[in-house]
C-alpha cells in the first residue's frame, strides 16, 4: 500500500478492490485470456471454493499487457441509484480471497496501467488528449497523495468506484488513453514538495469552490476558488449538454450538469429528513441562515421544520454533503441552489422547487470545464494551472 507523505522514486504497484466484503457477493466468474482458464469461485459454508475445490485463495496473473483477466460481475455505481453489475477486464494480478466469510477480489497492477484505465472510466475515450492527460495527472496525484485511503483496513489503495476513482479496467480503453498516460508518466501536482490531493468534480457551475469550504477538517488551502472562464468553460457556450454523453463515462444517467431543476413534495422531504436525522418532524418550512461559498454552494444552513407538537424547530446542516444528503433521497446534485416554496397553505409549503448549478462538490478541477478547455485547444498544463493555480507540475519518476 502507498504511504501518505512518501513520494515513490519508481512506478509503484497499487492494489484496487473490485469486489469488496461489503458487497456481500457470493460468487464470481473469472476468465483468463492468456491460458483460456475459467474459474467459478464461490463461498460455500464460509469456505472459498474454486471450480468445486476448496482453496485458501485464488491468484491469476497476466504475463504481459496483451492478456487480460475478465471478472464478472463487479458492481459499478455502488450505493447510487445507477448501480449496476458489469464485467471488468483487468491487467496485472487478480487475487480472490475469503475475507471473514465475504468474497474479496483485489487487482494488483503497476500504477500507470491502472491510470490508463481510470482516464477512460471517468471520461470516455472520445475525449481530446489534453483532457485525458489532465484527468490522468489528477488521478495519479490523488492516489499518490494517499490522503483519503478509504479502504486501508483491506490493504487497498482504492476501490473500483466513485467512492474513490472510477476504474472499469480495460473496458473503454483507447490508444489515445495509452498515449496520454505515457506522455504524462510520473507527473503529479505538487505544492511545497508534497503531492497535492488533486480533487475534482463533474461541474463547478461557473466558479469553483474553495477546498476548505468542502473539507474544513483537511489542509486543502491550495484548492482555491477560480472563475471557470467567462463564459464558463463548463457551460453550454463551450460544450452543449446534447454532446456531453459522447464524452462522459457511460454510467451517468443525469444529463444536466451546468444548470438543473429539481422538485420534491412536502411529505417526501419531511419523511426523508426524519429518516436521515432521526427527527419527529411534521412539515418542513424552509432553510435559513445559509452561508455560501464563492461558487454559490451553501456550506451550512438551518433546515426549519414543525415538530409533531407544532413547535418550530431547526436542524443545523453543516456541510455541502449533509445538505445534499438531506434535501433529496437520491442525493442533490450540488448545494449551489435557490430553494423556492410552492403552494404554501397556512404557512406550510406543499412542495419545494430547486434551481441549481453544478454537479458535485465543485472544488479543484471541474471535469466538464477541463473538457471545454481541451476542446477549444488548451494544453494539459494550462488546464491544470487554471484549476490548481498554486500547484506545480512535477515528474517524480520516469522509469
Ligand atoms: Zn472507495
Ligand atoms: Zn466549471
Amino acid at each position: 500500500m502507498l504511504v501518505k507523505g512518501k513520494i515513490p522514486k519508481n512506478e509503484p504497484i497499487v492494489s484496487i478492490g473490485l469486489v469488496l466484503p461489503e458487497d456481500c457477493q457470493k460468487s464470481v466468474e473469472i476468465t483468463h485470456s492468456e491460458t483460456n482458464q475459467n474459474f467459478f469461485i464461490e463461498l460455500k459454508n464460509g469456505e472459498l471454493v474454486s471450480n468445486g475445490e476448496t482453496v485458501p485463495a485464488v491468484k491469476v496473473q497476466n504475463s504481459s499487457t496483451d492478456s487480460q483477466i475478465i471478472v464478472h460481475p463487479v458492481k459499478a455505481g455502488r450505493g447510487f441509484h445507477w448501480e449496476k453489475q458489469i464485467s471488468v477486464h483487468v491487467l496485472g494480478v487478480l487475487e480472490i480471497t475469503n475475507s471473514n466469510g465475504s468474497l474479496f477480489v483485489a487487482n494488483h497492477l503497476p500504477l500507470e496501467q491502472y491510470l490508463m484505465c481510470v482516464a477512460t472510466s471517468e471520461m470516455s475515450g472520445e475525449c481530446p488528449s489534453a483532457l485525458l492527460e489532465v484527468q490522468t495527472i489528477a488521478a495519479r496525484s490523488w492516489l499518490l497523495a494517499a490522503a483519503e485511503q478509504k479502504h486501508a483496513d483491506l490493504g487497498l489503495d482504492a476501490c473500483n468506484d466513485d467512492c474513490c476513482q472510477r476504474y472499469q479496467g480495460m473496458n473503454n480503453f483507447s490508444e489515445d488513453a495509452r498515449q496520454s498516460t505515457e506522455a504524462s508518466r510520473g507527473q503529479v501536482l505538487t505544492i511545497k514538495g508534497d503531492i497535492c490531493d488533486a480533487r475534482y468534480s463533474k461541474s463547478c457551475g461557473g466558479i469553483t469552490e474553495a477546498g476548505p469550504n468542502v473539507w474544513p477538517q483537511e489542509d486543502l488551502d491550495y484548492l482555491v476558488s477560480v472563475q471557470d472562464g467567462e463564459p464558463a468553460f463548463c457551460g453550454p457556450g463551450f460544450i452543449s449538454e446534447a454532446d456531453l454523453p459522447e464524452y462522459l463515462g457511460s454510467v451517468d444517467e443525469h444529463r444536466s450538469y451546468f444548470r438543473w431543476d429539481f422538485e420534491i413534495l412536502q411529505e417526501e422531504l419531511t419523511d426523508h429528513m426524519n429518516k436521515i436525522h432521526s427527527l419527529n418532524g411534521k412539515a418542513v418550512l424552509g432553510i435559513e441562515n445559509e452561508k455560501r461559498g464563492p461558487s454559490g454552494r451553501i456550506i451550512s444552513c438551518d433546515l426549519v421544520y414543525l415538530d409533531s407538537n407544532n413547535q418550530q424547530k431547526s436542524k443545523h446542516l453543516e456541510s455541502e454533503y449533509a445538505i445534499r444528503q438531506t434535501l433529496s433521497p437520491s442525493f442533490l446534485f450540488s448545494s449551489a441552489f435557490d430553494m423556492n416554496l410552492q403552494n404554501v397553505q397556512k404557512g406550510i409549503p406543499g412542495s419545494f422547487s430547486f434551481e441549481g448549478k453544478g454537479w458535485g462538490h465543485g472544488a479543484g478541477m471541474c471535469q466538464i470545464g477541463a473538457l471545454g478547455m481541451a476542446l477549444s485547444g488548451s494544453t494539459a498544463e494550462s488546464i491544470l494551472t487554471h484549476y490548481f493555480p498554486k500547484a506545480k507540475l512535477t515528474r517524480i519518476y520516469s522509469s
